[in-house]
């Protein structure tokens, strides 16, 4: 579970922006090739704002899907799973969305 330690680096992050305001929620973009779980997120950002500035901040996810560009045939797929595959059955393709893992914003104050 990869996400509590993600969690745990956001949460550093944000409290350290933060200073001593409370933050009341944080928003993330997370690629469909992260192989982040929202809900498992959500359940580590819980854990780890516990006893920070930002205990009790609320985590918005923004889910991004995933895209590749196919070398052999030249399309651009959306794909929803970690199996990067163009549609044409060729594996040289290049991921040009999905590994986003972000903090887009945070609301203090
Ligand atoms: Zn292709």
């Amino acid at each position: 579970m990869h996400e509590l330690s993600i969690a745990e680096s956001v949460v550093a992050a944000v409290c350290e922006r933060a200073g001593d305001r409370r933050v009341h929620s944080v928003r993330m973009r997370i690629g469909a090739f992260t192989a982040v779980v929202p809900d498992a997120m959500q359940f580590c950002f819980g854990l780890a704002v516990e006893g920070t500035v930002a205990d009790g901040a609320r985590l918005d996810i923004e889910h991004r899907p995933g895209a590749v560009h196919c070398r052999a045939c030249g399309a651009d797929t959306d794909l929803a799973d970690m199996l990067l595959l163009c549609p044409c059955g060729s594996a040289d393709v290049a991921v040009t969305a999905g590994r986003e893992l972000q903090i887009v914003s945070m609301e203090v104050g």
